[in-house]
């Protein structure tokens, strides 16, 4: 923890793409550890303000829109409600769930990119990019597909190949060809704006190494940005779909602002501004947002899965200190995956569990404990069904549950649905109550540092404590022969209740709600939004004694009912129909082999011997290597994704089978005149094919 004290907090949780509903794997990465930190925070008093929003730029969106034959709009339209409703059914306290689409977003987000103009913070660089002729768009990110230079599998994107993983630039595909029109495109100059993040790196570094607390995972990411080098980053694209290019900007620069907008990930983490001033506007106060993001006594927390860390962690503090007045984030605990029934989640191929699809099925409750048991928070975790069952019956039913309702049920029957009052209590009553006073404050040491599952670990701990003190306090034996004893265990247990029904509200609202309703527990501050503003007791104040002496209590009720076989039976078979598809074929299949061809085919291939004279890697590409051939009746230039496969150096004297009458073709400004012959084994190591034979000899 930073030695700082802070007057008020902060919190994000990163923007969910409205191009398709949410599934837990998000809830695990960016949600639930951000409401159970947001809800404690509020319980213990403090001034925080929790936002949110839907993203809804981006060529995705417009991907999506093109397959459905529909509007980038009417796509947003559909997705924003469906996310947002399922977010709420799921208890997400935010204060405000916005969208980017609205003007206060555009607004804010060409406010940013003007001040940084006007401070020269970009660069401006014109190249060639790839330009789909017949739809007169240039192809950024996904809107071209072509042959992976890593993998050859012939369906990369242009921003990333799905099949090995490798983040692409359109410029590295081989045989590029355009989403839209599927024509092959032609290169073209455009203009764009670059954040040259390598200048910035000193201050990063610096602004970095001033939280040693962050999560190890966290900080290992952004070690390796560093090592290798910050770069300059587009921050505009020719998409027809985002927040245009300020025209003042633009015409300051001589570039025609028309068809130019935000690249997404520049204008994405300004949305939390944009909905923190939304919210601000709600409140009638619609200047009150600069005091959670320019006023140093704030504290800025992003809760992000791993995938976003650079963004937030660089690019975003980077525009904010550009910017100048704004705080920078305090912390950002990126979260690992989540993967189902131990493998990978793909909502491609319906790996997945859906979170409104799941609240059809079970209680909100259940899902966050589950989630939030299980969080990977500094590894990938595994959800499964039959581990949400045993949570949900073990712990939450047979501890938790079963814990509460003796004590109720007791004190309804025995005690006339009052709290007994304590009267020379024994050692153990005690004791027990003394180590109920160290729970908030040890539980909430566990959210302060962000270990979001110890927390809730910590939290059921006091529900065990619950449990083996009832049991072992025997009250069904001492109703009949020491009424003082009973009433004390009962009076005990009673406050434990009601210690519970606050400690457990982070992770169990709906159900802590429940439980007050039982205790007939008022006055307790709001882990959400709208609550009584008078309301004083919360957080620290539930490790005291919070049940007067002959307080009435309500009914008693079963908090959590089993989830029985049949139910956790029918969410693994939905999850295995998903699954045969698959299973069909074995995880690393060999290539399909290919249709036959003639003789002549064949011979139409000129492939010779000849020898690597020289190797380097191609500058600015992860991929590309350089070689020169010596073909012995000339010497070639070509070039051949395999970088991440060899040292350049152990490949010079290599004797190589090229393919001499592949038509040349240009990759990132070089000509490429020829191609090598290599072996590619299931696992994508590429091995380099040899023979015998002097340079420029005929293979055949
Ligand atoms: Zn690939």
């Amino acid at each position: 923890m930073s030695e700082k004290t802070f007057k008020r907090i902060l919190v994000t949780s990163a923007l969910p793409y409205a191009n398709g509903p949410i599934h837990i794997g998000h809830l695990a990465g960016a949600y639930i550890p951000a409401d159970l930190y947001c809800r404690y925070q509020r319980l213990k008093g403090r001034d925080l303000v929790y936002v949110c929003g839907s993203d809804e730029f981006g060529v995705a969106i417009v991907m999506k829109a093109l397959k459905e034959g529909v509007t980038p709009q009417e796509i947003v339209d559909k997705y924003h409600p469906i996310i947002r409703d399922s977010f709420e059914a799921i208890g997400m306290s935010f204060d405000h769930y916005g969208r980017t689409t609205t003007p206060t977003h555009e607004d804010t987000s060409q406010d940013f990119f003007r001040r940084l103009a006007s401070k020269d913070v970009f660069n401006l660089k014109t190249d060639e990019q790839l330009y789909d002729a017949e739809a007169g768009v240039f192809l950024a990110d996904r809107f071209v597909r072509g042959t992976c230079p890593v993998c050859g599998y012939e369906d990369a994107y242009g921003d990333q190949c799905e099949n090995c993983g490798t983040s692409l630039s359109p410029a590295e595909l081989i045989n590029p060809r355009s989403a839209l029109t599927d024509a092959t495109p032609e290169l073209r100059e455009t203009t764009h704006w670059y954040i040259p993040l390598g200048d910035w790196q000193p201050k990063l570094e610096a602004y970095i190494g001033s939280h040693p607390e962050w999560k190890p995972n966290v900080l290992g990411q952004i070690g390796a940005w560093f090592k290798d080098g910050l770069r300059d980053r587009a921050i505009t694209r020719d998409v027809p779909w985002g927040v245009p290019v300020p025209r003042d900007v633009a015409e300051a620069a001589g570039v025609e602002a028309e068809g130019k907008v935000i690249y997404v990930w520049f204008d994405a983490p300004i949305g939390y501004v944009s909905a923190t001033r939304e919210w601000a506007a709600a409140q009638g106060d619609p200047e009150r947002w600069r005091l959670y993001w320019q006023d140093d006594e704030s504290m800025l927390i992003h809760f992000i899965g791993k995938d976003n860390i650079v963004f937030h962690t660089l690019m975003f503090p980077a525009m904010l200190m550009a910017y100048g007045d704004y705080v920078v984030p305090e912390n950002v605990p990126a979260n690992e995956f989540l993967n189902i029934e131990g493998k990978k989640l793909s909502t491609s191929r319906g790996w997945a569990v859906w979170l409104h699809e799941h609240l059809e099925d079970f209680p909100p409750d259940l899902l966050r404990y589950a989630l939030a048991a299980t969080l990977p928070e500094t590894k990938d975790a595994d959800f499964s069904w039959k581990d949400f069952q045993t949570r949900a019956n073990s712990e939450l039913a047979d501890i938790l549950g079963n814990f509460v309702h003796r004590a109720l049920t007791f004190a309804a029957r025995e005690f006339d649905g009052q709290v007994p009052p304590l009267v020379n209590p024994g050692d153990f009553d005690r004791e027990t109550l003394a180590k109920l006073a160290e729970f908030p404050a040890r539980i909430g040491q566990s959210y302060e540092r962000f270990r979001i599952r110890e927390a809730v670990f910590e939290t059921m701990n006091l529900a065990r404590l619950g449990n083996k003190y009832f049991n072992d306090s025997e009250p069904w034996k001492t109703r009949k022969t020491d009424r003082e004893a009973c009433a004390n265990t009962i009076h005990v247990s009673l406050q434990l209740c009601a210690a519970l029904s606050v400690l457990m509200e982070p992770v169990l609202p709906f159900s802590a709600a429940k439980l007050r309703a039982m205790l007939g527990l008022d006055g307790i501050r709001a882990s959400a939004p709208g609550g009584d503003p008078g309301a004083t007791t919360g957080w620290d104040e539930a490790g005291q004694p919070l049940l007067q002496e002959n307080h009435a209590l309500g009914n008693p009720e079963i908090l959590f009912r089993k989830v029985e076989d049949d139910a956790i039976d029918a969410q693994i078979a939905k999850l295995s129909a998903a699954d045969a598809a698959e299973e069909a074929e074995p995880e690393t299949p060999y290539e399909p082999k290919k249709d036959f061809i003639e003789y002549d085919d064949f011979a139409r291939l000129d492939l010779r011997m000849g020898t690597v004279t020289a190797a380097e890697r191609v500058p600015k590409s992860k991929k590309l290597l350089r070689l020169e051939v010596d073909l012995g009746f000339e010497q070639r230039q070509i070039l051949a994704g395999a970088a991440q496969h060899f040292d350049p150096a152990d490949l010079v004297g290599r004797r190589v089978i090229a393919v001499a009458n592949l038509k040349p073709r240009k990759m990132m400004g070089l000509e490429s005149q020829g191609m090598l012959l290599m072996s590619e084994d299931r696992d994508g190591r590429l091995t380099l094919l040899s023979a015998e034979g002097e340079n420029g000899a005929v293979v055949r």
